[in-house]
């Protein structure tokens, strides 16, 4: 019997799965799962997916509406994607259909034909194959495109018109019936060779080569391992070459990478081994670009690619090994919509897809270190620096009584002279971007509030402006004081651009650098950027997080830490993590070559332990410290917890929505027992964007009453009625509370 009700997942935050009848003419080759179609939806048409087939209808179901259009003649996408949406979908409860969005580009998403770029080519008819040449030799242009269709069979036009052979040539020659024209889709991928590596590819030392044994040992079946080694270990060097056994098998790799801008030299990187068929996949491309990679990968003409955070969702025609690099990033994490950790989806796409994971860090995150202590992940070492390098020697300066210029003390001025003046370079870190933090009114205290937010508006002078970084809106900085009428103002604090103007002016013979997203926003200066300080000159490289991650700069020597102390008394109790992976990755710039490097924590407390522990330089026993302390207040990862947040233009609106539901979820029968629900509490800070936000923070030491809670309350909430004033959301596994 023929198969006539089918189940479609449309990308709208519904739910349901939609069921529409098939049309008599698909009925011979009905339209598998992962397969798109057009259907009916209210007045409009929607792009959906399909989900299932089903063979019979009931009476009531006969009333449903026909699919319009069904879009592939095959699916897009295999059973194995189609299971890891359905898992994200439930973890994260998150709709279905929005969730298969996931992965497509944009193009695609929208129902636009999956397709490489059409191409016009040019081919002899049967009455130019037997031409004799010599016809032609008034017209030489025509008579050279005849010998090479001879040749060559074929010919795209652009082709046609490098052997200088122009529009009106080619018309004459179909105009007599010798050629013909048609059009073909083209992909801009090709089989080739895998380059010899000989001379790129590194001499393992013993460790390395131990975790590249073990990493392909488990080639076919599911295993995460964390490659642990300390910042240029030489890691990279270690993925890569697991990759490469894998790729001789005909497999292909997903590499993920934490920031746009790591791209380019990872690309390059990966190409000296593999050559072309490697590709980065990210938001700056465009959608041409997007939808061959996308092509590329489901097909299998592309080995390797390189992305980030949503490139988790690309489907591959065979893949077999991810690398999360850097997985401690917290870039992995997407904070709105779709609440996901790429990291965590690739867990468990590894895990349908039977293949190992590979999770590297310098300073692993604590969930995924507590994993491996208790031997749910392999641990992979490497204590080494790879170049025979030592690590940076770290270096306290006690900021306590200290005279400071433009937050610098006398030491890092002078050291940071010396090692310019040897020829080497030297990074000065501060995480915070625009030219100081707050501007307040000398006379009357006024400070510069951000209209939409509960937080100061930043001044920037480059170009003149206040600028909320939680918001990003922004006004002119006043003449005035718009209390008082002062016109006496302090600009309170440092950021880079503060920073940048003192350097400047006190190492005057050295190019400063101040990287941030700022001075990256253009598409390529960033690669202009990584240009300058790879041709070794001495300079100055002033920056924030952008710099820490994951940059090879061998003639780095000094790395100055400005503000040591920033974050370590959060209010978030991930706090603590934060900086010293940061602490760690940004000294970890140093020394990286041949030259010995240092890094210089400038702090006001530096009895403080945690600064002590960060001094001795060991994040590991930092980290199991922290470890420690997470254990005994029961926070995660040894509990589980999730977050349900409301937000609405009235703080009491969002505070009452919280409290309704938590009302009614208790009196459910199936309400979880060991749950532990706390709240509903402002946000940290509670108004943002001009919303006011409260939550409801959700733990529960088993995973499963934890989704038990979240299935009711996802229930109820999209079943409340009075949700159109009030936006909500369920964040699985949190990593942020600002
Ligand atoms: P990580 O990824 O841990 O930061 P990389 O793989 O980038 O480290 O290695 C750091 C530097 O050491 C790079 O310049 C790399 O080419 C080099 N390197 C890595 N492994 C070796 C090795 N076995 N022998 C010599 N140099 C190596
Ligand atoms: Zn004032
Ligand atoms: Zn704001």
């Amino acid at each position: 019997m023929s198969v006539q009700q089918v189940e479609v997942l449309v990308p709208i935050p519904i739910l349901e799965k939609f069921s529409y009848l098939l049309p008599s003419q698909y009925k011979d080759s009905p339209p598998r799962p992962g397969t798109r179609v057009i259907v009916p939806f209210g007045n409009r048409n929607l792009v959906g997916v399909v989900w299932d087939v089903k063979k019979n209808i009931t009476a009531k179901d006969r009333k449903l509406k026909n699919i319009k259009e069904v879009l592939d003649n095959k699916p897009l996408l295999d059973k194995e994607s189609l299971e890891l949406a359905d898992w994200a979908s439930r973890y994260y409860h998150y709709p279905l259909g929005d969730v298969i969005s996931y992965f497509f580009p944009p193009p695609i998403r929208k129902g636009k034909d999956a397709k490489f770029a059409e191409v016009k080519f040019l081919e002899l008819t049967s009455k130019g194959d037997f031409l004799n040449i010599d016809d032609l030799s008034k017209a030489p242009n025509q008579k050279k495109l005849i010998e090479v269709l001879k040749d060559k069979r074929e010919l795209s036009q652009k082709a046609a018109a490098a052997y200088g052979v122009n529009t009106s040539s080619i018309n004459a020659l179909i105009d007599k019936g010798l050629i013909s024209r048609y059009v073909r889709e083209l992909s801009p991928y090709k089989k080739e060779e895998v380059p010899d590596v000989g001379s790129v590819k590194k001499k393992l030392n013993e460790e390395q080569k131990f975790a590249v044994n073990s990493i392909i040992k488990s080639e076919n079946h599911n295993k995460v391992f964390l490659l642990n080694g300390i910042t240029g270990s030489g890691k990279t060097e270690v993925y890569l070459q697991a990759i490469q056994e894998v790729i001789k098998k005909g497999k292909q790799a997903l590499i993920l990478i934490p920031e746009i801008g790591l791209a380019p030299q990872a690309e390059e990187r990966f190409k000296k081994y593999f050559g072309e068929r490697v590709l980065s996949f990210h938001s700056a491309k465009n959608d041409r670009e997007k939808v061959d990679a996308w092509l590329g990968a489901s097909k299998g003409l592309i080995d390797i690619i390189i992305g980030t955070r949503s490139s988790v969702f690309m489907p591959m025609k065979d893949i077999g090994i991810i690398v999360i690099d850097e997985e401690h990033d917290l870039s992995y994490k997407q904070v709105d919509r779709f609440r996901y950790s790429a990291r965590d989806i690739a867990l468990y796409r590894a895990k349908i897809e039977k293949i190992p994971v590979v999770l590297a860090s310098a300073t692993p995150s604590l969930e995924t270190l507590n994993n491996s202590l208790e031997g749910k992940y392999e641990i992979l070492n490497l204590t080494k620096r790879a170049t025979g390098a030592s690590l940076p020697k770290y270096l306290p300066v006690d900021l306590r009584g200290k005279e400071l210029k433009e937050g610098f003390s006398d030491e890092l001025i002078e050291t940071s002279e010396e090692e310019l003046e040897k020829g080497n370079q030297v990074l000065i870190f501060l995480n915070r971007r625009g030219y100081a933090p707050s501007l307040i009114c000398k006379t009357c205290g006024w400070l510069s509030n951000c209209d939409r937010c509960d937080a100061l508006m930043t001044i920037h002078k480059r170009p003149p402006k206040l600028q909320c970084h939680h918001c990003e809106s922004q006004k002119d900085e006043p003449q005035v004081c718009p209390s008082c009428q002062s016109n006496d103002f302090l600009s309170y604090g440092y950021g880079t651009e503060r920073i940048e103007e003192f350097l400047t002016k006190r190492f005057s013979k050295f190019p400063v650098l101040r990287i941030d997203s700022d001075s990256t926003r253009k598409k390529e200066s960033m690669n202009e950027y990584l240009d300058l300080i790879n041709s070794g000159r001495p300079m100055v490289l002033l920056g924030t997080q952008l710099l820490a991650k994951g940059h090879h700069f061998p003639n780095v020597t000094l790395v100055g830490i400005l503000d040591a102390d920033s974050g370590l008394f959060s209010a978030d109790f991930r706090g603590s993590e934060r900086v010293a992976q940061l602490m760690t990755q940004v000294a970890g710039r140093a020394g990286r070559d041949k030259k010995p490097g240092k890094a210089i924590l400038q702090s006001y407390c530096p009895d403080h332990p945690q600064i002590e522990e960060l001094i001795k330089g060991s994040y590991e026993s930092f980290a199991k410290n922290l470890l420690l302390e997470r254990k005994s207040a029961k926070s995660p990862p040894f509990t589980f917890q999730a977050k349900i947040q409301a937000e609405s233009a009235n703080s009491y609106v969002s505070r009452d929505f919280i409290k309704a539901l938590i009302n009614k979820l208790k009196k459910s029968k199936t309400y979880p027992k060991d749950i532990r629900v706390i709240g509903p509490l402002p946000a940290i800070m509670e108004k943002k964007s001009g919303v006011y936000r409260w939550e409801l923070s959700v733990l529960s030491g088993s995973r499963n009453s934890l989704h038990k809670f979240l299935d009711l309350s996802q229930a109820s909430l999209y079943d409340t009625k009075t949700s159109k004033r009030v936006r909500w959301s369920i964040d699985v596994d949190p990593l942020s509370s600002i």
